[in-house]
């Protein structure tokens, strides 16, 4: 089609466009395109120009014509979304901009289970409605152009796309005709062999039946004249496709379905189209169980008509549908003709407020009333309330807006949700609390083990996700506190030379309230019982070694330091773990009082400008308790070597008091272990014995 001819063609359907645009997205188009050819041979801008033609035929506004035009620029030349807005305009370039991206969903989903979610996501995607129509256009024309493609493969997953996906979304607005074009077209690739037959039986049984359509549609004609009805009668041809469904659903033999004959009676008020079902049902017999009101109950996507089945004047079964030409054109062109008829003072709204999901929409037409702004509202992604986002091998998962790519893994398997580690949203790396936007592709990555997820409770929208997430931070909760109630009471116990078996760990269970060694060692764990009240409970003659107090637990004990000032408060460095022997220097801070570092405390650096606070300090000899000290340790991940840690540790002496446990990967176990110890001495033993153990890969004290 040549510049002036589709011109000439749009200035029919619309003989207020404006010339000067479309004249210059068509050179613009021509010029980008430049030497593109389509598989057919043609040049590729004989493409967008198709589009352009079929959108003028549905009579739409310039601007979605330009948009057709335009349409496959960012995608397939050189421009960018800035040249189109500098030379179009910000509306244009926002259009095209949304054709772009659904372009880009093309040839994703991987199942027909997922087509339904596919088609509320190209709902969602289309932030306005034009979009989508726009769309429907060019898919429509790769699918009349889809035989110049020669690999069979991409033709059948393009059909397949089509049926699945792209005509019923056109049924979805309305737009039967487009749908049932859509239709055969696909059914032409995709079963060529079946369509082939099923359009050879429709010839023969047309021709054979011709001489009853005929007749038929004249007599319906005559009677309906009779009682001065206005009206056009059609004998409507059936779609290959459309009986090839039936055949299929309602397993009806195609002798039963060719027998129907169809006609359409055309009248100009819905009044009309009841008093043609009257004079229809007093000349003719009506099948009972046949007669469809979507006049007064119109379909959801807003159809309406009134359907019966007559025993026709042949004795054949004619199945008559009645409307109005309103209703037929709706019917046939859908959301398209809105825009004809929005001109129109009687519009028929009863008819737009019957489809569903445009109900939000007719407020905004009725409200405004320029048709360009309600194309411009018309953003049909607030009308829903859910997103649609893609596992890299293609499958779709619906999410409610808002959720991130946490909720994306909960969403996918549980454990995928405990395990993400890191996620990639469309190939860059994001963080796991990123907000998903429609159309994202979201990779999740795992680590070996649960990861830590307190603090990402609050960025997720599922309830899935939330409570998986509360049920992870309880177990791993009480996963450590185990660990640590087994460690601690075997330290004590062996600490006795006593080895805390099950049956004698079960004695304690009836004092202590609890059922299980899990319940046990978690009652421990958490500071609920002590391993001596376990050890006191099991062995109740036994007297326990005594053994010293600790100093964190006598806070009242003064600190055994030399060179403090009675009249001024000390106290340890905040996350120090000294104990006596360690060397140590104090630091006078006026509002603090002093404060005990050790001489090797990175800290100390921030006071080296004010030498006159340093004062010498020095541990007295001959404490009476014990210091907690920490160590953090790297073991090999096998059978048993907790217990030969905590052993060890007992062997020598010193009491565990806490155990925090960082899984590092599936080889190695990082620890931190406090243990009250009597001075560094007592410490470093432990260190270098620990050290010596085959399982351990490193062990260090961890000062402050
Ligand atoms: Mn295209």
């Amino acid at each position: 089609m040549s510049q002036s001819q589709l011109v000439d063609r749009i200035l029919v359907n619309k003989p207020e466009a404006d010339k000067a645009i479309l004249n210059k997205a068509y050179i613009f188009g021509t010029k980008m395109h430049g030497r593109q050819l389509r598989a057919s041979g043609d040049p590729y801008f004989s493409h967008p120009i198709e589009v352009a033609g079929i959108l003028s035929d549905l009579k739409l506004d310039t601007t979605s014509v330009v948009c057709a035009l335009l349409h496959d620029t960012i995608e397939d030349t050189n421009a960018t979304i800035q040249d189109i807005e500098e030379n179009f305009g910000r509306e244009v370039a926002k259009l095209v901009d949304g054709v772009t991206k659904l372009t880009l969903l093309e040839g994703k989903p991987d199942s027909t289970k997922q087509a339904e979610n596919f088609r509320k996501l190209l709902l969602a995607s289309a932030s306005d409605i034009r979009i989508l129509l726009i769309k429907l256009a060019d898919r429509l024309h790769n699918m009349r152009t889809l035989h110049f493609i020669k690999d069979q493969k991409k033709r059948k997953r393009i059909s397949r796309e089509t049926l699945e996906i792209y005509a019923p979304l056109a049924g979805r607005i309305g737009m039967q005709e487009l749908k049932e074009e859509l239709e055969d077209l696909s059914f032409t690739f995709f079963e060529p062999k079946i369509r082939d037959i099923l359009k050879e039986r429709l010839r023969i049984s047309k021709k054979k039946k011709s001489k009853i359509v005929q007749f038929t549609k004249k007599e319906l004609e005559k009677t309906l004249k009779k009682n001065k009805i206005k009206c056009s009668v059609f004998g409507r041809e059936k779609k290959p496709y459309s009986i090839w469904k039936k055949l299929e659903i309602q397993h009806k033999s195609l002798e039963q379905l060719s027998d129907i004959f169809g006609f359409r009676v055309c009248v100009e008020t819905i009044q009309e189209c009841y008093e043609v079902l009257g004079i229809l049902h007093c000349e003719w017999q009506a099948i009972p169980g046949k007669f469809k009101d979507y006049i007064s109950t119109p379909k959801k996507n807003g159809y309406q008509s009134i359907h019966t089945t007559l025993i026709g004047p042949q004795n054949q079964r004619v199945e008559v549908q009645i409307r109005t030409e309103k209703m037929n054109d709706l019917a046939e062109r859908g959301l398209a003709a809105h825009w004809i008829y929005k001109d129109n003072d009687d519009i028929e709204r009863d008819y737009l407020s019957s489809i569903e999901w445009i109900n939000d929409l007719v407020d905004i037409l009725n409200r405004d009333g320029a048709t360009e702004e309600f194309l411009e509202n018309t953003k049909l992604e607030l009308f829903l309330d859910q997103i649609y986002a893609f596992t890299p091998k293609g499958t779709l998962v619906p999410l409610p807006r808002n959720a991130t790519a946490l909720d994306f893994a909960y969403a996918v398997h549980t454990d995928l949700g405990n395990f993400c580690s890191r996620v990639k949203i469309n190939g860059i790396d994001k963080p796991r609390r990123t907000v998903l936007q429609n159309g994202d592709e979201v990779e999740i990555l795992k680590s070996k083990s649960p990861v830590a997820l307190e603090s990402l409770q609050e960025f997720v929208k599922t309830g899935k996700a939330k409570s998986a997430i509360i049920r992870s931070i309880k177990e791993k909760k009480s996963h450590n506190q185990r660990l640590l109630g087994k460690a601690i009471i075997k330290s004590v116990f062996s600490s006795h030379r006593k080895k805390p078996t099950r049956d004698i760990l079960e004695r304690s269970f009836g004092a202590l309230q609890v059922n299980s060694l899990k319940s046990l060692y978690e009652l421990v764990g958490r500071g609920d019982s002590s391993g001596s009240q376990v050890y006191d409970l099991v062995f109740p003659n036994n007297k326990r070694k005594k053994i010293k107090k600790n100093y964190y637990i006598e806070k009242n004990i003064s600190i055994p330091v030399q060179g403090l000032h009675s009249d001024m408060p000390a106290q340890f460095a905040e996350n120090s773990f000294l104990v006596p022997g360690d060397k140590i220097v104090g630091i006078v801070l006026p509002e603090k009082g002093i404060i005990i570092f050790s001489v090797d405390s990175l800290e100390l650096v921030n006071y080296e400008k004010s030498p006159e606070s340093w004062i010498k300090l020095e541990w007295k000899k001959d404490i009476d308790f014990t210091f907690t000290s920490r160590i953090r340790i790297t073991i090999i991940n096998e059978v048993g070597v907790l217990n030969s840690i905590t052993s060890t540790i007992a062997d020598y002496g010193g009491n565990i008091t806490n155990l925090i446990l960082n899984e590092k990967d599936s080889d190695f176990y990082n620890l931190i272990i406090d243990i009250n110890v009597n001075d560094n001495k007592h410490i470093s033993d432990i260190v270098k014995s620990l050290d010596g153990l085959p399982v351990v890969e490193a062990v260090n004290r961890f000062i402050g």
